[in-house]
C-alpha cells in the first residue's frame, strides 16, 4: 500500500478545504415570486420559467 512520502502540511490542508462550503450555491430569487429558486430550473413555487407559466398550480 502507497505511504505518502511527507505529512500535508496545516497551510496545503487549509487551502484544500478553502473549497468546502457550507451551503450549496446556485441558488436565485425567482424574478417573478421572490422565493429562492435554482438557476436554470423552473420555479418551484410558482411554476414560471423565463417569464411564462411552464407547470400549472392546479394539478
Ligand atoms: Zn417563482
Amino acid at each position: 500500500m502507497a505511504v505518502p512520502a511527507r505529512r500535508t502540511s496545516k497551510a496545503k490542508k487549509a487551502k484544500r478545504r478553502t473549497h468546502y462550503k457550507l451551503e450549496i450555491p446556485g441558488l436565485n430569487a425567482c424574478p417573478n415570486c421572490g422565493e429562492l429558486k435554482k438557476s436554470h430550473h423552473v420555479c418551484p413555487a410558482c411554476g414560471f420559467y423565463d417569464g411564462k407559466e411552464v407547470i400549472s398550480k392546479e394539478a
